[in-house]
C-alpha cells in the first residue's frame, strides 16, 4: 500500500529533521547552481550511483534519468534549461552494461500490456509494433546506443556550439566507467567483449597510474576481512603506493586460480591527515561480463 510507504518516508524524513536538530545532519546542498557545469544523461536502473561512481557529492551536477538513456524532447527540454539559466557546458550520456532496455520484448509488451493503452497507441493491431517500438525505445546495443544518443544529442550545437558532449560506459559489475575515447572504436558491443581482456588492461595502467599521483602519500590498507591487512592495521603498519601497486599486480583475469583469492580481499586505501575523510578503491577484477555471453533478446 502507499500509505505504508509514505508513512515509512514521512517517518525518514522526520528523523532527518531530528537529526538536523540534534546536530547530527545538515541541509547540504544549498546553491542552486551545481559545482561542475556538468549535467549526465544516465540510465534510471538503480544500480547507478553517480554520487558513488564519480565520487561525487549531491549538487555537484545535473542528473537526468530515464530507461536506457535515451535523449528525447523532454531531456532536450532539461538540458536547454541547464545550458540556458544554469550555464552547463559538457552533457555527458552515461550508459552501463547489462541495461534493462536491452531485454524490452516488443511482442511480450503488446500481448501483456492494458488494451486501453494499447489502442491509445494505434487501433491498428499490426501497426503496434513499430509504435510499441517507437515509444518504449528499446536499445539493441549498449555501445551502439551511447553513440546514437550523443549524436542525437549534437543538434544542441546548432543552437550551442559551444557545448562538449561525450559519452561514459559503466560496467556494474566492477564499478569501473570506460571513456568514449576508450569505446567509440568498437562497432558495437560485441566488438568491445571481443576486445574486453585489453580494455581492462588497459584500466589497470590507467590505475596504476593514478596511484602514481598519489605516490609521496602513505596509505594504509584496511580490509576487515582480510587477516593480514587487519594484522598490519593492528600493528598501525602504514602501506606506500608501491606495495599497494604490488598488491594490484595480482589482478588476474576470471577464471584464473589467483582470480578467486583476489576477490576476497578489497583494498581499501585510507590517506591520512587529508581533508578528504577516505579514499576507497575496491579491488578490481577483471572478468568477461556474463551477459556477454547469454544471446541477446529479439526485440521485434
Ligand atoms: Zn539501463
Amino acid at each position: 500500500m502507499i500509505k505504508d510507504i509514505e508513512k515509512k518516508f514521512v517517518e525518514g524524513n522526520l528523523k532527518f529533521k531530528w537529526k538536523i536538530m540534534q546536530d547530527l545532519e545538515s541541509i547540504k546542498i544549498r546553491k542552486n547552481f551545481p559545482k561542475y557545469p556538468v549535467l549526465i544523461l544516465t540510465c534510471m536502473d538503480p544500480r547507478i550511483n553517480i554520487n558513488e561512481i564519480f565520487q561525487l557529492n549531491s549538487g555537484d551536477v545535473f542528473v537526468l534519468r530515464n530507461a536506457g538513456n535515451i535523449y528525447t524532447i523532454d531531456v532536450l527540454r532539461s538540458i536547454l534549461l541547464t545550458i540556458f539559466k544554469y550555464k552547463v557546458k559538457y552533457v555527458i550520456i552515461l550508459g552501463h552494461l547489462d541495461c534493462g532496455m536491452l531485454k524490452i520484448n516488443l511482442t511480450e509488451l503488446r500481448q501483456k500490456l492494458p488494451s486501453k493503452f494499447l489502442s491509445s497507441l494505434s487501433k491498428n493491431y499490426t501497426d503496434l509494433l513499430p509504435k510499441l517500438r517507437d515509444f518504449f525505445k528499446p536499445i539493441l546495443d549498449e555501445i551502439q546506443n551511447i553513440k546514437e544518443q550523443i549524436k542525437s544529442l549534437e543538434k544542441i550545437k546548432d543552437f550551442y556550439p559551444e557545448i562538449e558532449i561525450t559519452g561514459m560506459l559503466y560496467d556494474i559489475k566492477t564499478g569501473l566507467v570506460f571513456e568514449y575515447e576508450k569505446f567509440k572504436d568498437y562497432r558495437d558491443i560485441e566488438d568491445f567483449k571481443t576486445s574486453y581482456k585489453g580494455i581492462i588492461i588497459n584500466k589497470k595502467h590507467q590505475f596504476t597510474e593514478f596511484l602514481g599521483k598519489i605516490e609521496e602519500e602513505n596509505v594504509t590498507i584496511d580490509d576487515s576481512n582480510d587477516l593480514s591487512q587487519e594484522k598490519a592495521l593492528n600493528e598501525g603498519k602504514s602501506f606506500t603506493i608501491a606495495e599497494i601497486k604490488e598488491e594490484h599486480k595480482n589482478i588476474s583475469i576470471l577464471g584464473q586460480k589467483e582470480s578467486k583469492e583476489y576477490d576476497r580481499e578489497i583494498i581499501h586505501m585510507i590517506i591520512p591527515k587529508i581533508k578528504v575523510p577516505k579514499i576507497k578503491f575496491h579491488g578490481v577484477k577483471i572478468y568477461i561480463p556474463k551477459n556477454y555471453n547469454n544471446k541477446k533478446e529479439i526485440v521485434n
